[in-house]
């Protein structure tokens, strides 16, 4: 088993790759793996926002076909795959009522299956980087409080992101004995472009972002690169024996009990 090094340099000789890496958390994941010393590709529908240092890898993961290829180039041009993080995803707002048929399709094909297709071909290239560093072969997918929150207007969202949940611990018991982890980390509402444009949608942005402010408990959003540091955690040799876990990094949005003042 690889003993955990110092943080600062602990991705030296490994490679990753990170959906959705063009943007967001997954940007600031991509930014750190390659900081700390991996050697990374951004899979994403429009990798013009891909870090600096990254393999750009452009495919949408709802294209199966476009995702093997994707993920196969990066294999190749990294020379191998010790971790991937699965962290494309869009938002959709509304109750059952507000959201047809189509549009559930839609949001789950992005968040649960496009996570499905990237393991399924990246599982191979893993398993192989398993052999190579015992204990750095990892998935990590990016989940959300909602998977287990009860959070109202998210009923299709929640119900994607509850797949995702079962989906990280299902996966992990199916490949735990190929040393390969699984694991999931679940932001509460996090700063990213993705927040951005929703309160753009608001009369008053400024206003609004105040109030969604005022509601966490510590007073502010959680920083994409807090999460990008969980994500981090999780795909190194320092989580060597974690796997099967939901990590949240959500400010205690669910955990605390804060009562008004
Ligand atoms: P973002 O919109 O800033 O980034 C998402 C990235 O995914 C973009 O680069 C986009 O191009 C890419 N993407 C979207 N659909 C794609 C597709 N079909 N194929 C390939 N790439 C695609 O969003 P973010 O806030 O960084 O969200 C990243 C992940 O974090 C998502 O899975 C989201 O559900 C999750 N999350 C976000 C928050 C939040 O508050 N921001 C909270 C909990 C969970």
């Amino acid at each position: 088993m690889s003993e955990p090094t110092s943080a600062a340099r602990d991705f030296d000789g490994l490679t990753a790759l990170v959906t959705g890496g063009a943007s967001g958390i997954g940007a600031a994941t991509a930014a750190l793996l390659t900081a700390r010393g991996a050697r990374v590709a951004v899979l994403d529908r429009d990798v013009s926002g891909a870090p600096e240092g990254t393999v750009p890898v452009q495919a949408d993961v709802t294209d199966d076909d476009a995702v093997r290829a994707a993920v196969g180039r990066a294999a190749e041009v990294l020379g191998g795959l010790h971790t991937v993080v699965a962290n494309a995803g869009i938002g959709a707002i509304g109750t059952v009522e507000d959201n047809p048929d189509d549009e559930w399709h839609r949001v789950l094909d992005v968040n649960v299956l496009g996570m499905v297709r990237t393991a399924r071909a990246a599982l191979p290239h893993l398993r192989k980087a398993a052999q190579d560093r015992p204990g750095c072969a990892s998935i990590t997918l990016t989940c959300s409080i909602a998977a287990t929150a009860g959070l109202p207007q998210r009923a299709l969202y929640s119900a994607s992101k509850g797949a995702v949940l079962a989906l990280t611990l299902a996966m992990a018991a199916d490949h735990v004995r190929e040393g390969v982890r699984v694991n999931c980390v679940n932001p509460g509402t996090a700063d990213t472009p993705w927040i951005g444009r929703l309160l753009g949608q608001a009369e008053d942005p400024a206003a609004e972002r105040a109030a969604l402010d005022a509601r966490q408990p510590m007073g502010r959003l959680v920083g994409a690169g807090e999460v990008a540091a969980a994500i981090a955690y999780l795909a190194s040799p320092a989580a060597a024996s974690v796997t099967g876990t939901a990590l949240a990094v959500d400010g205690g949005m669910q955990g605390l009990r804060l009562r008004p003042a």
